[in-house]
């Protein structure tokens, strides 16, 4: 008998750590994904003809880049890697694909979503300007290309993420103007408890923020962005801290980020039940402990399923790949689930101190004037999101989209969705999970005319 056929989409630490727990079960799975080069987000690894060091580019992560990229490349014979591949719909038991203008599709036995995260965002006044890019751009302008965004650059929002890059362009030598975080002080003090169970981790961060002042680089906590101003492009950062008097600071490029939001319209795609998490005010796939989705064969792993982080994605990707082997009927050692299980719930626990400590701002959202921008794709704006549920009645967001084009567009309300949910909630005066979310919709990115056409197997 034929073995059974795995699929992985996404070759970030997940991605690769399943990989390779199937590999070691003598499979030959699929990787999918359509970064040119292995290693997701955090591990990004840089074009070939450039020279940075491990310890340039991933600093403290270095030795764990290096173990996950050696670990891949070790793999090269035993999975079938497909990179610059777009999986675009999951579909009566196969996953289909994109790639060089030609689609395929991939039956599985399983499947394993290993599809990371994007940033989640919300629209400040001013945030579509030439210049206003998200933290992970920010990043990935640093880490792949050696590119900054600016010259004297603002970064607003919250979370690990903001800390970090913040410190990463400051030490590559760009001026940070100021770092300004929504959250106030008071939430990182609280989650101390939780962040402790994770020493290393709570160092690591300590050691950013302390590094962004040895460099002078002005940090405010309770920030309330006003708006950012320019004309062609950013000129400056309008903002308030805490009840204090508007102020403001001169810049060339803002970076932007409220933490992360899992990828999961291939899960959606695929029927996966989704529940409503409190602590994060998102919708998330319902998983068990070891990624095993409410549809059979149908596995998450990683930030796609939830944002614990790398090493967590890694152990994610393992449990996963031992969920699916359980299930196609092969052995599986009990003694190594429990363990990975066992750190799993450490990282859990870091996961909600950092709630606590960096909440999502959902008030600064629901307080967006209504001429601001809420869908770029579109152009939808504030007002015209109220408008939907006072003067159209919109119940709930699919039902908004329907009526002004909310979400409709190129990023599918990847973007725009967080927000979006936040202004319709608010203005029927109903609580966020009752607005529901924006299903997903094939194809999860676009696609030339050219797929629709009867796909190659
Ligand atoms: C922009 C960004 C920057 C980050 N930077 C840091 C950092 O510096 N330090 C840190 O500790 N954490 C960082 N994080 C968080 C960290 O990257 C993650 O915790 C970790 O990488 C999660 O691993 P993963 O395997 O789940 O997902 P990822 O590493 O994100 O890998 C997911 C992979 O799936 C692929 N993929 C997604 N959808 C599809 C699709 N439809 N078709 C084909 N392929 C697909 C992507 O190309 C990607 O390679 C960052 C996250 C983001 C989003």
């Amino acid at each position: 008998m034929a073995d059974p056929r795995v699929v992985v989409v996404g070759a970030g630490p997940a991605g690769v750590r399943a990989a390779q727990t199937l590999a070691e079960a003598d499979l030959r799975p699929v990787v999918v994904d359509e970064a040119p080069i292995s290693g997701g987000q955090i591990y990004r690894r840089q074009p070939a003809l450039f020279r940075r060091s491990y310890e340039t580019l991933y600093g403290f992560e270095a030795a764990r880049a290096k173990a996950l990229h050696d670990s891949f490349d070790r793999l090269a014979d035993q999975v079938d890697y497909r990179p610059e591949t777009l999986a675009w719909n999951v579909f009566d038991g196969a996953l289909h694909t994109m790639r060089d203008g030609v689609a395929g599709k991939l039956p599985f036995d399983a499947l394993i979503l290993a599809t990371g995260a994007t940033d989640r965002l919300l629209p400040v006044k001013g945030w579509t300007l030439p210049g206003c890019y998200s933290l992970g751009a920010a990043q990935i302008a640093l880490k792949a290309q050696a590119c900054a965004i600016g010259r004297r650059v603002v970064f607003v929002g919250t979370g690990p993420l903001l800390y970090l890059v913040s410190y990463q362009y400051a030490k590559a030598g760009v001026a940070v103007a100021a770092v300004l975080d929504t959250s106030p002080a008071g939430g990182q003090v609280r989650a101390l408890p939780h962040l402790a169970r994770r020493p290393a981790l709570l160092a690591k961060g300590l050691y950013y923020r302390a590094q962004l002042s040895i460099r002078g680089v002005p940090v405010h906590s309770g920030v309330t962005p006003v708006e950012i101003e320019g004309g062609d492009g950013v000129a400056s950062v309008r903002f308030r801290i805490g009840d204090g008097p508007q102020r403001q600071i001169a810049c060339d490029a803002v970076g932007m980020g409220f933490h992360l939001r899992s990828e999961t319209q291939l899960a959606d795609l695929a029927h996966c039940a989704f529940a409503f998490d409190e602590a994060l005010g998102q919708w998330a796939p319902q998983t068990d402990r070891d990624g095993r989705s409410s549809v059979a064969g149908v596995y998450l792993a990683g930030d796609g399923a939830r944002i614990l982080g790398a090493d967590a994605a890694e152990v994610s990707g393992q449990l996963a790949a031992l969920a699916a082997l359980q299930d196609l009927g092969r052995p599986v050692a009990a003694a190594q689930i429990d363990g990975l299980r066992r750190r799993q719930q450490t990282m859990e626990a870091f996961r909600r101190g950092l709630a606590t400590a960096f909440p999502w701002p959902a008030q600064l959202a629901r307080g967006v004037a209504d001429d601001v921008l809420v869908c770029r794709c579109e152009a939808i704006t504030a007002g015209d999101l109220r408008g939907a549920a006072t003067r159209k009645g919109a119940p709930e967001l699919n039902r908004a989209k329907a009526l002004v084009r909310v979400g409709m567009g190129r990023c599918q309300g990847r973007f725009c969705g967080a927000a979006a949910a936040e202004i319709l909630a608010h203005t029927r005066g109903e609580a966020l999970p009752s607005v529901g979310r924006l299903r997903g919709q094939a194809p999860v990115k676009p696609l030339p005319l050219a797929a629709v056409r009867e796909p190659a197997s």
